[in-house]
């Protein structure tokens, strides 16, 4: 099952980070219409995610099988998909086969919609774009500016990610398999993946900026499993992602950090914003209702201060085990947590 609820504010927020690690160089060369390819590739973007999530919605048992008035809907964003498709060409933009793809399909009855994880990379793909426009645009109109600007893509992601292997990708195109093996979406609920909660760590980290960090546990969420099967966990781990995605600050960014775990990480957030975030996460799961009539209940760890994103996301890990073992159903602060580690 799929519940990608990747948002437009969710692809803004992405560029918003990658465009930290953009080298000033790349700034400085910007032509006049980067601001176009960011809209461009924004809406390709928002796009490619609705276009995967009616598909999800409409083809729960076989391609394109369901209702017409989704089949319909579905139609509508393909043409906008091929219509942006169409834009992003024109202004020069070498597109990657994922997002061409992605978004020149014209899904009729019958046919097969392409995997997830092609949706996946063209996601991340264009929000690179969207967060580098002037990287992937020409740097002289007609010389062969869309493949230097690729590899400026390519330099920019390498540096966030540290890889050393700069010289071989620089070497060769990227693949769909590359680009899947890039993809920074969780399948299952569209948010942020680890994939992405490392990079941008990293990013935060080089930057010295202090951040802010939450992790959030489900409770016994084995039972949940265990009680009403794994396909009603899914739906209970996506609705938690949504809970939290309409319990964070506009600034603040949510990943599923694996099973049913989850990190926010809040840029520039205080200790009482942090604070604050947390209990309203801890109060809205609670609301969440389970098939049994009782309430799904969520630890969470946080941590605020002068540390930088790595430290904060160790600490509120730590913060989290505290929340566990004294009742679940709580947020405990990695001040507090730490304080129990002194021998009194
Ligand atoms: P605690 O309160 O200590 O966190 O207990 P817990 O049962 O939540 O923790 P535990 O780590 O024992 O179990 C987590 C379970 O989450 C086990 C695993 O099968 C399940 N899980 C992990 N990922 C998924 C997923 O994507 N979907 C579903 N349905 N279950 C998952
Ligand atoms: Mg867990
Ligand atoms: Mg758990």
């Amino acid at each position: 099952m799929t519940c990608v609820m990747i948002t437009s504010r969710t692809a803004l927020v992405a560029a918003a980070l990658a465009i930290t690690v953009v080298p000033a160089t790349a700034a400085a060369a910007a032509p006049a219409d980067e601001a176009q390819v960011r809209d461009v590739a924004n809406a390709a973007a928002e796009t490619v995610a609705e276009e995967q999530q009616l598909l999800a919605d409409v083809a729960p048992d076989g391609p394109l099988a369901g209702d017409s008035d989704a089949r319909a809907r579905l139609r509508v964003v393909d043409s906008q998909g091929e219509l942006l498709l169409g834009e992003l060409e024109g202004l020069g933009v070498d597109v990657s086969d994922a997002a061409r793809v992605a978004l020149a399909r014209l899904p009729q009855p019958g046919t097969i919609p392409p995997p997830g994880v092609v949706y996946d990379a063209a996601f991340a793909d264009l929000v690179r774009m969207a967060a580098t426009p002037a990287a992937v645009l020409p740097a002289e109109p007609q010389a062969d500016g869309p493949a230097l600007g690729l590899l400026a893509v390519a330099a920019v992601a390498l540096l966030a990610l540290g890889a050393a292997a700069l010289g071989n990708t620089l070497r060769r195109r990227e693949t769909d398999d590359d680009l899947a093996a890039m993809a920074w979406s969780d399948g299952l609920t569209g948010l942020a993946n680890r994939r992405r909660l490392d990079h941008d760590v990293a990013s935060f980290d080089m930057s010295d900026e202090p951040t802010a960090a939450i992790m959030v546990d489900i409770d016994h969420f084995k039972s949940v499993n265990d009680s009403f099967g794994h396909q009603r966990g899914d739906e209970v781990i996506c609705t938690v992602a949504q809970v939290l995605l309409e319990h964070v600050r506009f600034d603040d960014v949510v990943y599923r950090y694996g099973g049913e775990e989850f990190c926010v990480l809040l840029p520039g957030a205080t200790a009482n914003d942090a604070r604050g975030v947390a209990q309203r996460i801890v109060e809205a799961a609670r609301e969440i209702e389970l098939p049994d009539g009782s309430h799904v209940t969520v630890s969470v760890g946080v941590a605020s201060g002068e540390q930088i994103a790595s430290a904060a996301v160790e600490s509120a890990d730590q913060a989290l085990l505290s929340a566990k073992a004294h009742g679940r159903d709580r947020a405990v602060e990695a001040s507090e947590a730490a304080a129990e580690l002194v021998p009194a």
